[in-house]
């Protein structure tokens, strides 16, 4: 009793610190901390549930070799190749952790309708009857209780989805798949949606409906024999859960991947908080709950930045939209301009305002450093530094943020994409670094293009652009910019961390 108590103190400091991280999370100053302390809560909860839980009956964990050699392989893994990964291939890794939280869901659900079915639930439900009344173990014709059911279910085909699209997200960005669909997919999505539901709302009644059926002519009967078919439907909704979660992101491609990251995000909080419900766990229940909220909240606020619908980015993708590299780039742009190093230098130490744009080309570079000196030493000549942040910049969610705040960036610094708008018609220039569709106008003017709609950094509003890039490849979205052959845009080719290394020892010459 005293661990039960023990264990749930344990388990409300947890949720506590869960809080307190995702508050924390929420400003770069305090991100990494926050991390900390959600880390040390979630620590805490699994030692506690390892040595301080008991069952209805009283008895502790047993299996601590499995449960030890699981934690220390995946601890192993983890801890590797968190420390290994580039910061570019970071977004790559959260969606692979997140598609694992989510297989995490479904496994439980998968352990929990077998555990049932070995138990007899399902099987074979054998009840003895004498004159009409019940004489054998109660316990093996007790139906599953329609609730956990229902729990088992949710936490199946929401972690499954989540699990097949974030590999196919993970895939996606780090350029192993490409963006697929064909035509009347949104159909066979909506078939393969409709089994999935249609299936679990069938195995959820038949076994949740089990009952006796007496037999008139003899007192003792066989009742309802259920046999090994739920078990085999189950499976099959698990493989068309599957099946759904790959064809459900396969054609969400360019500017849409960020919304479609979040929502999957969301989905493994729900699924584990499925689980939560299932064991009547606590901790588990709020940290779902916390991840699903915190996912449909960053989902909401990505739509915004996307402007788009979720309806419009998961149906929307379907047909034109998908074809990328299509919209706007087979047109003549002409020619663009050139800037040297020593103009660019020249041009910015005399400015009296610089607005930095970063994008992923500034984190494949890994130039983060470089770019927080070159703002230190134009604010040391008297110039206003500032970053025009837009939403979706790089390749996750809050991905500049927190790459300059890698870099020490001040966080006053930075300027969300609304406020930077208005700034740039007051700025004197512009230095893009890495960034392409953030700042392409086609979004604003070209019907066709995979981006149209979506808010941009209104960077030529400015009296001068720089844009640094290794080439005239385009981005993400795989369409050509008109930006870059505008008249006030002067192309500053080069690695990212080089030219800025570059530009900062020429305004030091100057
Ligand atoms: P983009 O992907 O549009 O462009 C990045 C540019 O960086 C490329 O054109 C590339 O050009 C350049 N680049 C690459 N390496 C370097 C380097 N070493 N030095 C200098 N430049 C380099 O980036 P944006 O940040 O503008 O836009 C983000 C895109 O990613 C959007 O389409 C967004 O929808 C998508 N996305 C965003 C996610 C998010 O959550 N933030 C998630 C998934 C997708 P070049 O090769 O010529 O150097």
């Amino acid at each position: 009793m005293l661990d039960i108590n023990i264990l749930s103190l344990i388990y409300l400091i947890a949720s506590v610190t869960f809080i307190i991280g995702l508050k924390m999370l929420s400003h770069p100053a305090s991100a990494r901390k926050g991390n900390l302390v959600a880390a040390f809560g979630m620590g805490l909860a699994i030692i506690g549930t390892i040595f301080l839980y008991r069952d209805d009956n009283g008895n502790k964990l047993h299996n601590y070799a499995w449960i030890f050699s699981g934690l220390l392989v995946g601890g192993i893994i983890g801890t590797l190749s968190a420390k290994k990964v580039k910061m570019t291939a970071m977004p790559e890794m959260v969606s692979l952790f997140n598609g694992m939280g989510g297989a995490c869901a479904a496994l439980i659900s998968m352990i929990e309708f077998g555990h049932f079915a070995k138990m007899g639930y399902l099987d074979t439900i054998v009840q003895s009857y004498e004159a009409g009344e019940v004489v054998q173990d109660a316990i093996l014709t007790r139906p599953v209780p329609i609730e956990t059911l229902l729990t088992i279910f949710a936490g199946l085909v929401i972690g499954t989805v989540s699990f097949a699209g974030s590999m196919i997200a993970w895939g996606k960005l780090n350029g192993k798949i490409k963006d697929f669909s064909f035509k009347g997919q949104h159909i066979v999505n909506l078939v393969l949606f409709t089994a999935v539901l249609a299936l679990s709302a069938y195995l959820i009644v038949i076994v949740a409906t089990v009952e006796p059926r007496p037999d008139p002519n003899i007192d003792v009967i066989v009742p309802k024999q259920l046999g090994s078919a739920p078990l085999i439907l189950f499976y099959l909704t698990f493989a068309l859960a599957i099946v759904y979660g790959i064809f459900f992101v396969m054609p969400i491609g360019g500017a849409d991947m960020p919304v479609v990251i979040s929502l999957l995000n969301s989905f493994t909080g729900v699924a584990a908080a499925c689980g939560g419900f299932l064991y009547d766990n606590n901790v588990m229940l709020t940290g779902g709950i916390l991840v699903g909220a915190a996912g449909t909240l960053l989902t909401i606020l990505m739509c915004k930045a996307m402007n788009r619908s979720l309806k419009n980015v998961l149906i929307g993708s379907f047909g034109a939209k998908n074809t990328a590299g299509g919209g706007g780039g087979s047109k003549d742009q002409g020619a663009y301009k050139e800037i040297t190093l020593s103009d660019a230098a020249v041009l910015m130490s005399y400015a009296n305002k610089v607005m930095i744009v970063p994008g992923y080309g500034l984190a494949v570079a890994q130039a983060q450093h470089a770019c927080h000196e070159l703002e230190k030493l134009l604010e040391s000549k008297g110039v206003t530094v500032k970053y025009a942040i837009h939403p979706v910049a790089g390749r996750m969610p809050g991905h500049m943020n927190v790459l300059l705040a890698e870099a020490d960036v001040s966080y006053d610094k930075l300027e969300e994409m609304e406020q930077a708008n208005e700034e740039f018609p007051t700025t004197d220039v512009v230095l893009i670094l890495g960034a392409n569709d953030v700042v392409n106008p086609a979004a604003k003017t070209d019907p066709s293009s995979p981006i149209y709609g979506m808010p941009i950094l209104d960077v030529e509003l400015a009296k001068n652009v720089i844009v640094n890039k290794r080439s005239m490849k385009p981005g993400y979205a795989g369409i050509e910019n008109d930006l870059f052959f505008q008249p006030k845009t002067s192309m500053l080719f080069g690695d990212a961390k080089k030219v800025l290394q570059d530009l900062i020892s020429e305004i030091k010459n100057l």
